[in-house]
């Protein structure tokens, strides 16, 4: 049971002491605090004020297993109880941190057999950034070291996930010169986003265009120095972009004829969020090196993973120690919750839901939004969606403002009718629970469609 907790003090705390992340912190004072969340169960979260809200968002696109799943806890405990911590820097290992190793290595059917461990989607990205590097190093190419990556693209808030990252607003604050945000070395193009960019193209010709701008970027930078390209299988913090179905594929030959690594970021796509138990094997290519964290866990504890090609490694093992790890590489207790959390998602058969049942279910009642008069676009691959809200169907004009701000409003009016959603520019994105059922998507439409009715008199 929920701790009786006394809200108006945590709010009070909260505005005091707690500074929350990605946030405006002066509007969350002015709103009085955050909303407190005091608990959850399956696809539903509960906050201080007595609501019940549908978790349209499985959290921050992690919680893949649903709230409340008690042997996670059992695992956790029986874990922190044997082994709480060691770490993988004195030649040591735990047994954990190895089976989760082999377990990933499985899901990739043994075509990235070596798995290294941090605790962040974040930092997964900085390891596959100084792992890229450090290969071509030891291969003694020693010029490849640019990354190229896509506007709007999100890797991350380090560092280097910001500066691989395509977020303008991300780039833009701390020290506005050129070479620091992003870091030097990192290069972008346009993004595969037809809807936003694409519509004067037939999607086809749209998709061979943005491939083909990897291509001239790496002609411009010049071929020899380009170390990887990474991508998101689907965008998903940039506003749930899927790309046109002949992008990816391009992209993957664009790679191998100039010799460039591919890395995929699978922290959202992975473990079944596209209907497949990897993004890339919906777009249909073959990484690499990919990047997993959320849904590795279902969010549970932090654990993340980056997998490896067996030829990457053989090169790296050349080259002496790789230099580069952190405290909680191969948590012991983070590592046995993934691997039990994995082993609920395969016996509960979570993927083939998705992909048979929950997946096709959500895009056929989203496509029933496309009559609203602020719906654009409604999409989705798996159990990800998005809904472009503009003022004028026909022409997709938005309701104003370059960064968009329809999004964040209907958000806050579905959130209101006890859903929760992501508002981002223009668009709303979904992400539930690999769990949802038909049913509790029919509530998350349901909520969607009353909500922009309420909206659109404000919008107009
Ligand atoms: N990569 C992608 C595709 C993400 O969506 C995110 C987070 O949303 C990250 C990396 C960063 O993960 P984290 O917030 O765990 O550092």
């Amino acid at each position: 049971m929920p701790r009786n907790y006394d809200i108006a003090e945590l709010r009070r705390l909260d505005i005091a002491h707690h500074l929350p992340a990605q946030a405006d912190w002066q509007e969350i004072e002015d709103l009085g605090g955050s909303r407190i969340i005091t608990h959850a169960d399956g696809c539903y979260i509960h906050d201080g004020d007595g609501n019940r809200i549908l978790d349209g968002m499985a959290g921050l696109w992690c919680v893949n297993v649903g709230y409340g799943r008690d042997e996670l806890a059992e695992v956790a405990r029986e874990q922190m109880l044997e082994l709480p911590y060691y770490n993988s820097f004195f030649k040591t290992a735990n047994a954990p941190a190895i089976l989760l190793a082999e377990k990933i290595a499985s899901l990739t059917g043994g075509r990235l057999p070596h798995v290294f461990f941090n605790s962040s989607g974040s930092e997964a990205n900085d390891t596959i950034l100084r792992m890229v590097r450090h290969y071509w190093q030891v291969k003694g190419e020693h010029s490849r070291t640019i990354v190229i990556s896509r506007h709007n693209a999100y890797h991350g808030s380090t560092v280097a996930g910001v500066s691989m990252g395509g977020m303008k607003v991300m780039h833009g604050q701390g020290f506005p010169a050129p070479g620091i945000l992003p870091m030097a070395g990192i290069e972008h193009v346009r993004q595969p986003y037809w809807y936003n960019e694409g519509r004067d193209m037939t999607p086809e010709d749209f998709g061979t265009a943005c491939a083909q701008a990897i291509e001239d970027k790496i002609l411009e930078v010049g071929p020899e120095n380009v170390a990887a390209f990474i991508g998101e299988p689907v965008q998903g913090a940039g506003g749930v972009i899927i790309p046109p179905a002949n992008y990816w594929p391009q992209v993957e030959a664009i790679c191998r004829k100039y010799g460039i690594l591919l890395v995929c970021d699978e922290v959202i796509c992975g473990f079944g969020r596209t209907g497949n138990i990897w993004g890339h094997e919906t777009v249909g290519v073959k990484p690499d090196i990919i990047a997993m964290a959320k849904g590795l866990s279902s969010g549970y504890l932090p654990i993340s993973a980056v997998a490896v090609s067996a030829e990457i490694v053989q090169v790296i093992k050349t080259g002496g120690d790789f230099v580069h790890g952190y405290t909680y590489s191969g948590h012991p207790v983070a590592s046995a919750v993934a691997l039990r959390n994995i082993e609920i998602m395969e016996r509960e058969g979570l993927f083939e839901k998705v992909r048979n049942e929950t997946g096709p279910y959500l895009a056929e009642k989203l496509a029933t939004l496309r009559d609203h008069p602020l719906v654009g676009e409604a999409r989705s691959v798996g159990l990800l969606g998005a809904v472009e809200v503009v003022a004028d169907k026909a022409t997709g004009a938005r309701f104003g403002g370059a960064e968009g701000t329809a999004g964040p409003m209907v958000r806050d009016i579905c959130i209101r009718n006890g859903l929760m959603v992501r508002g981002i520019r223009d668009s709303i994105v979904m992400c539930p629970p690999l769990i949802i059922t038909p049913s509790q998507i029919d509530d998350l439409i349901g909520i969607i469609r009353t909500s922009l009715d309420e909206a659109e008199p404000k919008l107009r």
